[in-house]
């Protein structure tokens, strides 16, 4: 690929309009989201969806969420049913994504061939702006290299995509700090495929019901075909070797947690806010005191865990309700499911 000269530029009025431009005219711009930075390019572009695939040395199989800047706009990219559009309304915009029958002129490299298209419309006004400016959907995975942490700083797309896009819309963190709820609304029932910033809960609370796909929270089996294709890839994996301790005791947890760290070297302890006293001298880093406070700074402490070259990363998770699915998730992912429950 060749190399280009990336500009990071604030997010305002003048940049979003010259985005906009760079979008309709076929370029890639990283934007900000509440969720996390993305990859944005034309939806409706094969050469624009293939050259995101390719920034991102994304597998070809995983396809990408369109984002709209209305409801209605996903009426000309897919089919709503009643209940979707019920959920449309209930939460957008903001971090739902829903899975629904495709229009044809949703082009194949964009959905990897599936008969489904991931629809979003995000709450970011910037990311608002920016498919407004450029009048197309607006297909944009998260602006990581594929494999690492989803960016929730422009520092952090820069990162990895310097060389490889023109632009970054810099709009500071992002509020939510992980992707979007990802849900299948072709049937009756709802079914998380990937837990989000809307919880199962929120989406009960408007469905009636809410399923959760039960390989949010394990491996796949060999040879088991993944319900949505993001469940089989490798995802958000540190350089270190990452282990989630996880239960209601909170002694337990922390003792634990001292245990594998005295057994090994060069060692970190995420922890949550209330426990960063427990640990003695030993080398500790702040989760939040709640499972929001984590999702928002999950992203960044893994790459921070990185960029100090951790070996072995130890992480205090959360009970599985709310938000905390989606925290449990994506720690569980990045420790490649090395949980140990107390
Ligand atoms: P990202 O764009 O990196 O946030 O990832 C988008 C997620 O949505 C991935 O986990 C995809 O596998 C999933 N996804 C996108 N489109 C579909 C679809 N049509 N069916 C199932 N999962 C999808
Ligand atoms: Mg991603």
């Amino acid at each position: 690929m060749d190399r280009i000269i990336t500009r990071v530029l604030p997010a305002d009025d003048e940049s979003i309009r010259l985005g906009g431009e760079m979008i309709a005219r076929g370029e890639l711009v990283g934007f900000p989201t509440e969720t996390v930075y993305g990859l944005g390019g034309n939806a409706l572009s094969d050469r624009a969806v293939r050259d995101i695939f390719a920034a991102k040395g994304r597998p070809a199989d995983n396809p990408l969420i369109v984002h709209v800047a209305k409801m209605e706009e996903a009426d000309s990219l897919c089919f709503p049913t009643d209940l979707a559009k019920e959920l449309m309304r209930a939460f957008w915009p903001g971090p739902l994504t829903l899975l629904m029958k495709k229009k044809p002129c949703v082009p194949d490299v964009t959905t990897a061939s599936l008969d489904t298209v991931a629809v979003r419309c995000p709450m970011h006004p910037a990311a608002l702006g920016l498919i407004s400016a450029a009048g197309v959907p607006i297909a944009a995975p998260s602006g990581n290299l594929s494999g690492r942490p989803s960016p929730t700083r422009a520092a952090h797309m820069l990162e990895d995509m310097d060389g490889r896009i023109p632009l970054i819309l810099d709009g500071g963190d992002c509020r939510v700090g992980v992707e979007s709820t990802v849900l299948s609304v072709t049937g009756d029932e709802p079914v998380i495929f990937r837990p989000g910033g809307i919880t199962r809960e929120d989406i009960a609370r408007v469905a009636g019901k809410c399923a959760v796909a039960d390989s949010v929270m394990r491996p796949l089996k060999e040879g088991e075909s993944a319900p949505s294709p993001g469940m089989k890839h490798r995802h958000y994996a540190p350089k270190g070797n990452m282990t989630v301790v996880e239960g209601a005791d909170a002694e337990k947890v922390i003792r634990k947690l001292k245990e594998l760290y005295d057994a090994s070297k060069n060692a970190c302890i995420l922890c949550h806010t209330a426990h960063l006293k427990e640990f003695g001298a030993r080398r500790v880093m702040d989760l939040g005191d709640s499972a929001e406070k984590t999702a928002h700074v999950l992203f960044a402490a893994l790459r921070e865990m990185d960029d100090e070259h951790i070996s072995r990363i130890l992480c205090e998770g959360w009970s599985e309700n709310g938000v905390g699915l989606a925290v449990m998730n994506r720690m569980a992912r990045a420790a490649a499911f090395d949980i140990v429950r107390v």
